[in-house]
């Protein structure tokens, strides 16, 4: 497997969230998960537009009104549209944040400027439907579209906190070999991946290994590129118990002829136990690691899917 980077990666993130007090009543959102544990493994990039865009704080407070596709930024009271100052701003702040070389971002939920989805949007009649994105948070996605997003609320769902870290980890590698890219990296890529991928999604594996097949044979610029919004479309579907459980029978698979009668008995007891959800996924995985090392089996040492992110992250440790 090549080495790993052991830098931390770089997330941007609206800036309340760390305590800053940038919000329009002077105050902020500290998420404590994001400020105690996600900051020992990530440095953090904070943004927020609305400070940002030259507005002051206490500010008056602002909503979303009009079309849920095109919305506009406007002050609650005094109805002023704030929509150009914010837009131009952060046309210009994502061009900007190209070179902080952030791995993924973490929104603040509901903002009209941060939400990255189901915000409030007014009618004419004063009537809000929870279906916008906040104006910096769209421009950002359609700025960044493979960048991994995830708002703070939603990263007290085990399983969506996992997705997301482990996205994270897969861009950071993918922006490294597009670093230094060649036919052998993208199949080495593909191949360390394998497992993690087929997790996530059967199918765009497949599609993956089609692209990657003609590695050495293709223009390598146009595979990459037709490579890496699949490998993140991949990583955004959720795994399932299900789909994990097809993935650990295929790494006991390649254990048949090593481990012991014993030793394989033991190991689909924890999968099949996990596959009542009466185990957390790092029981089984722990196991697999163990003979891994034991057997040194070289296929799976490299398989990023038996160590996706740092284990003191505690991510598989939920039935
Ligand atoms: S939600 Fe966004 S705009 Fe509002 S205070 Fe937080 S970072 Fe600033």
């Amino acid at each position: 497997m090549a080495q790993e980077n052991n830098d931390k990666i770089r997330l941007g993130i609206s800036s309340c969230l760390l305590g800053n007090q940038v919000r329009y009543n002077g105050g902020h959102q500290r998420d404590p998960y994001l400020t105690d544990t996600l900051s020992r493994f990530f440095d953090f990039v904070p943004v927020c537009p609305e400070v940002e865009c030259g507005l002051p704080v206490p500010r008056e407070a602002m909503r979303l009104v009009g079309d849920p596709e095109a919305p506009r930024l406007v002050t609650v009271t005094s109805r002023i549209d704030l929509s150009e100052q914010m837009n131009r701003w952060a046309r210009r702040r994502v061009r900007e944040l190209e070179d902080e070389e952030i791995c993924g971002f973490i929104f603040k939920s509901k903002s009209p400027s941060s939400g990255m989805e189901r915000v409030k949007v007014y009618d004419h009649n004063n009537v809000p439907r929870a279906v916008g994105v906040g104006l910096f948070a769209r421009i950002f996605k359609e700025h960044f579209p493979l960048l991994p997003t995830e708002e703070e609320g939603r990263l007290h769902d085990m399983g969506l906190r996992e997705n997301f870290i482990e996205s994270v980890f897969v861009y950071r590698r993918w922006r490294a070999l597009l670093a230094a890219p060649s036919p052998g990296k993208l199949v080495a890529f593909h191949s360390e991946h394998k497992m993690l991928l087929r997790a996530h999604s059967e199918k765009l594996y497949r599609q993956l290994g089609k692209i990657v097949a003609e590695a050495g044979s293709q223009d390598l610029p146009t595979l990459l590129e037709r490579y890496q919004a699949p490998l993140m479309a991949a990583m955004r579907l959720k795994p399932t118990v299900k789909k994990h459980l097809n993935v650990l029978l295929h790494i006991v698979g390649h254990f048949k002829k090593l481990l012991s009668s014993d030793e394989k008995k033991e190991l689909l007891e924890l999968i099949e136990r996990y596959g009542e959800q009466h185990l957390p996924l790092i029981v089984p995985i722990t196991l697999i690691n163990h003979y891994v090392r034991k057997y040194k089996e070289p296929y799976l040492q490299r398989q990023y899917y038996l160590h996706p992110h740092p284990l003191e992250l505690k991510l598989r440790n939920h039935a």
